[in-house]
């Protein structure tokens, strides 16, 4: 009995023809700078988000951390959401190793951070300050609930960005999702950044890795600073096939996990003690109710018992996130409803 496991789409396996690929991929000495399919990757990867240059990076987070790291020097700060992942689940990354401040502003119900917020926070000239070196956005915005940015809204804060001197980055872990959503190619919602962070290991199935693309400058510095953080990787071409799949195919098909989504956000508002709080891209938000027939702990072991891995939102005991993604079919969906039909009618 395959498992369902709604947790996230980071528990995304790759895929038979990943598998494939990784078994012939030719490969070569990364550290060397002499492997192929890491080449191609970088190089792919560069051209979609209409970027001179990229580096394959082990993870989200230490793509993220190299950007702020290339970016900015010791004691300067960054302009960030106060419920960014860079700032909430980056283990103060950039503080303990950059002496990166950040100063965080309220992300907005709708992903946003406010402009005037922003503004507001982009430190004067004046010797007691840190000096603002940076502002970075999430898209999609996941702890609200997998919201995409708009290309419009995207261009105003690069805007900003750009009329104060500041660098720009986007931690793209789910721009796929954005793009999708948006219905636009990803270049558009990057265009005016000067780097931007994308996740192989989510949506797009890949087992690991992430990708950090910007200028040719920018990534021949991040490139120094990966070495630093022991990301130098060897024969990185067996990641890097999957990575290209997830690249060019898997992230053509993201509008299905986003319909799949919504699916699952129809049958869950009609389950007696379940209220949908939101449906975006991928993410479904449940709270479940104090009247459900089971309270969360036994709702989950009897989901468990018929292998479906649902769990509540770190903090929030009754707040249920649910994570769609290429092995979260249609049929899966709707089994998922029928067993909650079932746990809790
Ligand atoms: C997952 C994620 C990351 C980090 O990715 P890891 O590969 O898990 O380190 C960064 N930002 C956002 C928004 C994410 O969702």
């Amino acid at each position: 009995m395959h498992t369902i496991d709604l947790r996230s789409d980071t528990v995304s396996e790759p895929t038979p023809a990943m598998r494939q690929a990784m078994a012939n991929a030719v490969v070569g000495d990364d550290v060397y700078d002499e492997d192929p399919t890491v080449h191609q990757l970088q190089n792919d990867a560069a051209a979609m988000f209409g970027k001179e240059a990229g580096l394959f990076v082990t993870s989200g987070t230490q793509g993220n951390l190299i950007a702020l790291l290339t970016h900015c020097e010791r004691g300067t700060e960054i302009i960030t959401g106060d419920k960014a992942h860079t700032f909430m689940y980056e283990a103060g990354g950039m503080s303990s190793l950059g002496g990166i401040m950040p100063h965080i502003v309220p992300v907005q119900e709708d992903g946003t951070l406010r402009l005037d917020d922003i503004k507001a926070a982009i430190r004067g000239n004046n010797e007691h300050f840190p000096r603002t070196r940076l502002i970075t956005i999430e898209n999609t915005q996941g702890t609200v609930g997998g919201v995409p940015l708009s290309v419009d809204y995207t261009n105003r804060v690069a805007e900003i960005a750009k009329s104060h001197g500041l660098k720009f980055h986007i931690d793209g872990a789910r721009i796929f999702n954005a793009a999708a959503a948006c219905g636009v190619p990803v270049s558009e919602l990057t265009e005016n950044a000067d780097s931007v962070t994308f996740c192989l290991s989510k949506g797009l199935c890949a087992p690991v890795g992430s990708v950090l693309v910007g200028s040719r400058d920018f990534i021949k510095e991040a490139r120094r600073v990966r070495k630093v953080l022991g990301g130098g990787m060897r024969q990185a071409g067996v990641l890097a096939a999957a990575g290209l799949i997830g690249l060019h195919e898997m992230s053509q098909r993201l509008h299905e996990d986003h319909a799949n989504a919504a699916l699952l956000a129809e049958g869950l508002s009609e389950i007696p003690g379940v209220q949908v709080l939101s449906q975006h891209t991928n993410f479904v938000f449940f709270w479940l109710e104090d009247n459900a027939k089971l309270a969360p702990k036994a709702f989950e072991k009897a989901m468990a018992d018929h292998h479906i891995i649902m769990r509540p939102y770190p903090g929030h005991e009754r707040k249920y996130r649910c994570v769609l993604h290429y092995w979260i079919t249609r049929e899966r969906v709707e089994i998922v409803l029928n067993t909650m039909k079932t746990v809790l009618g």
